[in-house]
């Protein structure tokens, strides 16, 4: 007996495991993109989850689709067109399953988040890595591809502070995007679990035209416990991803469907909820970003205007091989070829100003430079 050969040639990551070692008290991480838990508006989802849980219609079965009500508060329109998902990670293996056939191409950031390239692979797309500079996915190289006789059948993009990059995709981008969708008959995948999350400057519109699956996500602005997120689209994928999420999972959990349910039918509490968390998100990135220019200066960086993370690149570093001295040293962080597709990315790294406190990120970035720039 052994495993099917999926789960035989399933990613197993070594830096996965590295980093599990790193869950120590005396270790700074800024390797997770754990949200900051002393955000989380822990009073106001207990009286709430205490409220559902009191009533014997929040703990019965639901529909696949998920909570009708929940699907109207978080639809731009018609909620028939909202599936709620166990989390956007959710949506996205949905996605390949009812898209992908074995071998189908699949364009993706080259650096790629993490849990799309995995779970793509595990629906066994293709993956086709395509740059990513300050102003995400480079559309010009995606068009080369085309030009040269690429079919893929989607194009995943973290339009707004991408993971890792930190990268939003300029306007002008998106419009192109969406135009060689259209052209090309591919489908677009817009996760957006950060856009909420913006610092500074103005929002970017979403990507335009009837070929977006957008993924949203309930983890980064309330909680990501309750794992509840949705997607929209076009209406025969998104029928397809009911029928298939029934096999999976049923339907998400109605508990936590309702507690976020609850949560954003009362009126402002969410807009004032993440009001709340910027001016201490932007401090953090603000102290990340002072604390690498004074003790990294040879890093090369863009200050993101939102999201959780800050892109670096070392010159002539290998990040993945310090990444144990480092964990010694008492900080940890991602390894820039953990999200690598295609290109060599050894001497990036990505580092997350989301969970250690302010006034420990200074001493974390000294430690890492210790490790990184010795002597
Ligand atoms: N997409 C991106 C880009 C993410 O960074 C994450 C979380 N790390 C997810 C999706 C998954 O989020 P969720 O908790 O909604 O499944």
């Amino acid at each position: 007996m052994q495993l099917s050969h999926a789960a035989r040639s399933a990613e197993s990551s070594a830096i996965r495991d590295l980093l599990r070692h790193a869950d120590r008290p005396d270790v700074l991480s800024l390797a997770g993109g754990l949200p900051a838990a002393e955000l989380f508006p822990v009073a106001t989802i207990s009286e709430v989850a205490g409220s559902v849980l009191a009533r014997a219609d929040g703990l019965q079965y639901g529909l696949s689709e998920g909570d009708l009500a929940l699907r109207e508060i978080v639809s731009d329109g018609d909620p028939e067109n909202v599936l709620v998902t166990t989390g956007s990670q959710q949506a996205l293996d949905l996605i390949g399953r009812v898209v992908l056939d074995p071998g189908d191409p699949v364009v993706v950031g080259d650096p790629c988040y993490v849990g799309a390239r995995q779970v793509l692979l595990a629906n066994r797309a293709e993956l086709i890595g395509v740059g990513v500079d300050h102003d995400g996915l480079d559309v010009d190289e995606l068009e080369s591809h085309l030009a040269g006789g690429l079919r893929p059948k989607l194009v995943y993009v973290v339009a707004n502070f991408d993971n890792p990059s930190g990268a939003v995709l300029a306007a002008d981008r998106r419009a192109r995007l969406a135009a060689l969708a259209d052209a090309h008959d591919f489908l677009i995948i817009e996760d957006d679990p950060y856009g909420a999350l913006r610092y500074d400057g103005d929002p970017v519109a979403p990507i335009p035209g009837d070929r977006v699956l957008r993924l949203r996500s309930a983890s980064k602005t309330l909680v990501p416990g309750l794992r509840v997120g949705w997607v929209s689209g076009p209406q025969f994928v998104i029928d397809a991803m009911v029928i298939a999420k029934q096999a999976v999972d049923l339907h998400t959990s109605t508990v936590s469907q309702a507690i976020v349910r609850e949560l954003l039918l009362q009126p402002g509490w969410f807009d004032q909820h993440v009001a709340g968390l910027l001016p201490w998100y932007a401090n953090q990135r603000d102290t990340l970003v002072a604390a690498i220019a004074a003790h990294l200066p040879a890093a090369e960086f863009h200050r993101p205007d939102g999201g959780m993370f800050v892109w670096c690149r070392l010159p002539g570093s290998d990040t993945a091989s310090v990444l144990t001295d480092a964990v010694e040293a008492g900080v940890a962080f991602v390894p820039g070829s953990a999200f690598a597709v295609d290109r060599d990315l050894t001497d990036h790294l990505r580092l997350s100003f989301a969970t250690v406190a302010a006034a420990q990120l200074p001493v974390a970035v000294a430690r890492l430079a210790q490790v990184v720039q010795p002597g």
